[in-house]
């Protein structure tokens, strides 16, 4: 049974469709990355789903539960923006969630918060930087015994040092069966800690699966030409190139089949220093978002 299920799940705001009626099965014990622009609908997306806005249409299931207060205690979002209450102190959140659910855990949001660098824990939430409060409320969240955590941009102003310990900790917790939904800008990040993504753009899903499924077979081949208005046209109409870029003299060709010899080919038309390379998350990311009207100009060039 899928950890979280999400059925032609719809937000409309006024004319806009915040989320246009996308679909998601998300794995039990599975890191999943949610990839997308700004205004994608990311976190539309996640509210909905948590029952914190009322969507327009759809339907969610927690574990093949609908949602509920019970479904609430299994389950720990930390909000793009921290929920933290700025005259209470660190330690009085401790004692606030400790309170709340069942399932928190003082002593490992001690560690947690020792492990992030969150400073004494009489420190009022007012007095801690952007990126304090962030790892405060990851901290907590990873404080909870829970099914699933659901983290919205969960190290967007952290420093680099702390970025990586919440990664390590997404990792950590999903290998000890926990599902980890988590939306990031950072795609290199989430091409570290998530086996399976999705991208919105839109409000829709436009790209989605396991990251090592996504990138299997295609390769980019990549060259130098030997000169600026060098033309390439002799590629075009190359079934095993899905999509070339050029900047300046250098050349990009996405290849889906058979990238030896595609270079091998564009050798022969004059292309140097030529490399097979694996595609990226960041490549893939930009392939799924590209506005078609760049697309288009890039064909053109083909
Ligand atoms: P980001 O990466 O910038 O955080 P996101 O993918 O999380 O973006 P959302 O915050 O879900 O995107 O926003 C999706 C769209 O819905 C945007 O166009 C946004 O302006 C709009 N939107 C979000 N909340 C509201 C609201 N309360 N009222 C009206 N429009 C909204």
């Amino acid at each position: 049974m899928n950890a979280l299920s999400i059925a032609g799940l719809r937000k409309n705001y006024g004319n806009l469709a915040a989320v246009d009626g996308i679909d998601l099965e998300i794995p039990q014990g599975c890191v999943f990355g949610l990839l997308g622009p700004n205004g994608a609908g990311k976190s539309t997306t996640f509210k909905c789903a948590l029952g914190l806005i009322r969507a327009s249409a759809g339907r969610v299931l927690f574990a093949g539960a609908p949602f509920s207060p019970a479904v609430l205690e299994r389950v720990a979002y930390v909000p793009e923006r921290s929920v933290l209450y700025d005259w209470m102190s660190v330690g009085e959140h401790i004692g606030y969630m400790q309170h709340s659910f069942a399932g928190f855990d003082p002593a490992r949001a001690r560690e947690l918060l020792a492990q992030l660098g969150v400073g004494s824990e009489k420190t009022k939430v007012r007095a801690l930087s952007k990126g304090m409060r962030t790892a405060t409320a990851v901290a907590l969240a990873f404080a909870r015994r829970v099914d699933l955590l659901v983290l919205d941009e969960p190290t967007s102003g952290l420093d680099p040092v702390n970025q990586r310990s919440v990664l390590n900790l997404i990792i950590n917790e999903a290998a000890q069966g926990t599902t980890v939904v988590f939306s990031s800008h950072q795609i290199g990040q989430v091409e570290r800690a998530a086996e399976r993504i999705a991208v919105m753009q839109s409000g829709r899903i436009v790209l989605e699966g396991v990251v090592d499924d996504l990138k299997a077979g295609r390769k980019i081949v990549e060259g130098i030409l030997p000169s600026d208005d060098f033309s390439v046209n002799g590629l075009a109409g190359d079934a095993r190139i899905g999509r070339i870029e050029r900047n300046g003299r250098i050349l990009r060709a996405f290849v889906i089949e058979e990238p030896d010899e595609v270079a091998t080919r564009m050798n022969a038309l004059g292309a140097q220093g030529l490399r097979v390379v694996d595609l990226s998350l960041e490549d893939i990311f930009l392939d799924a978002v590209a506005p078609k009207a760049a697309t288009a100009s890039v064909v053109e060039e083909r």
